[in-house]
């Protein structure tokens, strides 16, 4: 447990006064996560609970590491302390700190702390004892100057903005516009957030190596269509020797047969390595080597699958967990609306099914509330066309729909009738005929009313 205090914060946006929790000393060993904020700049950062604003609170501050014999002392200045105030509360928090060590421990550094005169100058001592360099530090402050450039130009700019920055354009700068749209929405900035994904889709059609990654990412998706295409081939019950011919014509390209086990991966159980095992032993010598090395890469790729799923599963389990004990949990799916995806409702659903199984009623309304207020969240994060065409979908009847369409005039424009299209054709290319069927008698319909 960090040491933290409880002190009441005055909104600077609202004047509300609000009581908060802040963290005073850290412990780098006992609270890797509040390291983790420090130096992420979120620490101490409280939301305004009348009017949602962030406001950072100053409060001195303790960084304490044991390993790296560091202790690293922060008065802010704007709490106005005196020297000897400064020392006392310093002081009490270093004693604090050091009470949870064990006995005889006490080391010459506890009573030398080195003192920082601004918060990021504290932040930048830690990150030098982790190894990060002050040139690298150098290069993600030009990274953010760079993002704050691109943030703050017009659409029309941005082509030459790029540019002129297309050297600086790489993964890492990719990435940390990632981190930033993250940041953003879990700060509760959803409009920041979509903005500045919006940027980075741009900067990626426009950049050198945005265009590298998107043809990398389109030769992948060819390579995944070509095997859909091979599965499919293979009819309506493939074989284990179906399965076993794919695989070897595909030995020596590693993006078809990662393509495969992605999306096949039941075909590959122990029968099946059995079969290969066999397959090796009769192949002729020179062959086998080849062999041994397919064997071994597809229990990798099998092995980076399991894994894959079962973070997924793991996380959605402990999401859930978390919402059940969620004192609040409308604003914590809010907050964590990216981590409710198709795996959570996978985990939600067979709670369900097994507290129906079970006969537990009380458990049963309470994961059913939960279902309600997911899918209510995930619909208002829609956008408005998106929840527009999902309400027409679902109209009851035809004339429902007709209704709809003629009570929502904005509705009425072209792009909806493309939505329509590209809908169906989706759910033709997914085998679901009868939904397309529906689909394309909705864009009839929508199509009289906007038409006359
Ligand atoms: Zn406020």
């Amino acid at each position: 447990m960090p040491v933290a205090s409880r002190t009441n914060v005055t909104c600077p946006n609202c004047r509300n006064a609000y009581p908060a929790i802040v963290e005073m000393a850290i412990d780098a060993q006992q609270d890797p996560e509040s390291k983790i904020k420090l130096l992420s700049g979120r620490l101490n950062i409280v939301r305004c609970p009348y009017c949602g604003a962030s406001v950072t609170v100053a409060a001195p501050l303790v960084y304490h590491d044991s390993q790296k014999e560091m202790l690293i002392t922060f008065v802010p200045m704007e709490l106005g302390m005196s020297k000897d105030q400064q020392e006392k509360v310093t002081g009490d928090l270093i004693r604090e700190l050091t009470s949870r060590l064990p006995p005889g421990w006490m080391k010459g550094y506890v009573f030398q702390p080195r003192s920082a005169l601004t918060l990021q100058g504290l932040i930048e001592q830690v990150l030098q004892a982790d190894g990060v360099t002050p040139q690298m530090m150098e290069e993600q402050r030009q990274r953010a100057r760079l993002l704050e450039q691109f943030l703050s130009t017009s659409p029309e700019q941005l082509p030459a903005l790029v540019q002129q920055h297309d050297a600086q354009i790489d993964g890492t700068f990719l990435q940390t516009m990632g981190l930033y749209a993250q940041r953003a929405a879990e700060d509760g900035q959803q409009e920041a957030a979509q903005q500045i994904m919006l940027v980075q889709q741009a900067i990626l059609q426009l950049s050198t190596y945005g265009k590298q990654v998107l043809a990398e990412v389109a030769a992948q998706e060819q390579v995944v269509k070509a095997v859909e295409e091979d599965v499919r081939a293979l009819g309506e019950q493939p074989t284990r020797q179906d399965f076993m011919k794919l695989v070897l014509g595909y030995a020596s390209d590693d993006m078809r047969l990662q393509a495969l086990v992605g999306l096949v991966r039941g075909a590959f159980d122990e029968r099946f390595f059995q079969e290969l095992t066999m397959i090796t032993g009769q192949a002729p010598s020179e062959a086998r080597p080849m062999m041994e090395a397919l064997t071994e890469r597809l229990q990798a790729l099998i092995a980076m699958v399991d894994e894959e799923a079962r973070a997924e599963l793991d996380q959605a389990v402990a999401t859930l967990q978390a919402l059940i004990q969620s004192p609040d949990p409308d604003s914590f799916i809010r907050e964590n609306v990216g981590l409710f995806d198709e795996a959570f409702m996978a985990v939600l659903s067979a709670n369900l099914r097994s507290a129906e199984e079970k006969g537990d009623q009380q458990a049963q309304q309470a994961l059913m509330a939960i279902y309600q207020r997911v899918v209510e969240a995930m619909q208002a994060e829609m956008p408005a066309e998106v929840r527009f065409i999902n309400a027409l979908i679902s109209s009851p009847s035809p004339e429902a729909a007709e209704q709809l369409l003629r009570d929502t005039p904005d509705a009425q424009h072209p792009s909806l009738l493309q939505a329509l299209d590209q809908i169906a054709g989706n759910m033709d290319e997914r085998g679901n005929p009868q939904v397309a069927a529906h689909v394309r008698a909705v864009r009839a319909i929508a199509m009289r009313v906007i038409g006359g």
